[in-house]
């Protein structure tokens, strides 16, 4: 059965094989094959964050998981610095509100990403230390950034503050090193680059932030982290974890390290670029500041006199192709197309042709066949460039 071709930003195309796992019989969670499973996906994930630390795996959807950062590692009345670059940075910020901490926002124009010298002005000027937590997102899904985490972790350097990371939709398509850049709680799921589907969240945790949360008093039950830490010592999770789900990461995991970091890297890099060329050969503008332009949510303007909610119905109803709208004050304005997922070229250049034949049946001047043409000889450039 195949089903529509996925450009959303997650949930993302599975592979058969990762499908496959989770019709797999039902076992007991406090078993050794459960407990196989979900230590396996606690070595490869430590492996893509890079980090020696714990990484605690929660049976939960990506909000969750920040969710969990919060309430585990800051008490009420706690000022956090929350440096939104869009949707997904504020509702992080919006979590901490929820939970009693002193917010103060950091705001960064749509579009643009966190500038880090703003953030090592903030940082110096709070001698006291008073702010407790920095709230970060490595790649915001809402506009297509990828903030420059390296910067930003050398911006931070001398601050005691936690560092919280949503890296939902960015661990895994590009480095984050986690030890090394001094970040101590990053939130991904299983849904976006890891191709496996919704259902399960992971965190990995710092040292530092183990100090924290030993005195961190915001309520916790569900999420917290010192039990799931327990728990998860011999692959169990304190309360009965969705068990196919743990064994369609497994397997996507294991998929992963075949294909290799690296390769994964730039293939998330390339299906970016292709879709960037094959947009603008539609007379697209791309949107958001290209130095931060992501590799797994490319952004593009919607043309002026089309209706965006009437590209995106026609796209799938017609031609099966499920791109993503623009969300809050971008709703109308942008489509996203991701490229995270079970994916190949042939797809990519489908879904172009299609949003090509769309546009241009809704008035927009273009020729359908230069986008896929165009994203084709981005390919090839990448591949001779190797
Ligand atoms: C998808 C996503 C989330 C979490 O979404 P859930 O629907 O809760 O899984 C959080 N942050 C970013 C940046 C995301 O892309």
């Amino acid at each position: 059965m195949s089903g529509d071709l996925l450009f959303i930003p997650g949930p993302v195309t599975c592979a058969q094989e990762v499908l496959a796992a989770m019709a797999r019989p039902m076992v007991n969670h406090r078993g050794e094959k459960f407990a196989g499973a979900l230590k396996g996906v606690q070595e490869k994930l430590a492996r893509i964050y890079e980090t020696a630390g714990d990484v605690l795996v929660l049976g939960s959807s990506g909000t969750g998981g920040l969710e969990s950062a919060v309430v585990n590692l800051f008490s009420p009345d706690d000022v956090l610095l929350s440096c939104p670059v869009g949707n997904f940075g504020k509702r992080l910020a919006s979590i901490a509100r929820t939970y009693g901490a002193d917010v103060e926002v950091l705001d960064t124009e749509p579009g643009q990403g966190l500038d880090p010298e703003r953030l090592a002005k903030r940082l110096r000027v709070d001698r006291k230390h008073k702010i407790k937590g920095i709230l970060l997102t490595h790649n915001e899904t809402s506009t297509g950034v990828q903030n420059h985490m390296e910067e930003l972790a050398r911006a931070m350097e001398g601050h005691p503050a936690l560092r919280v990371v949503d890296s939902v939709s960015g661990l895994g398509a590009s480095r984050l090193p986690v030890d090394e850049l001094g970040f101590d709680a990053v939130v991904g799921a299983s849904q976006k680059v890891f191709a496996a589907p919704p259902g399960l969240a992971f965190v990995a945790v710092s040292a530092r932030a183990w100090d924290a949360i030993a005195k961190a008093k915001t309520p916790r039950f569900y999420f917290d982290f010192t039990k799931a830490r327990e728990f998860g010592a011999d692959g169990q999770t304190p309360w009965t974890p969705p068990v196919s789900q743990v064994f369609a990461l497994d397997v996507a995991l294991d998929r992963y390290h075949a294909e290799g970091a690296a390769n994964a890297h730039a293939r998330h890099v390339s299906h970016a670029a292709a879709i960037r060329a094959g947009v603008q050969a539609l007379g697209l503008r791309l949107f958001g500041d290209p130095r931060y332009a992501s590799p797994t949510v490319v952004t593009m303007v919607v043309p002026e006199g089309v209706k965006a909610s009437a590209v995106l119905k026609e796209l799938r109803e017609r031609h099966g192709v499920v791109l993503a709208g623009g969300q809050g004050d971008l709703k109308g304005k942008i489509f996203r197309m991701g490229t995270m997922g079970a994916i190949n070229r042939d797809d990519v250049v489908r879904a172009l042709t299609a949003l090509g034949e769309v546009l241009c049946a809704r008035g927009h001047a273009c020729d359908p066949a230069q986008a896929g043409a165009a994203a084709e000889q981005e390919y090839v450039a990448i591949a001779q460039a190797g």
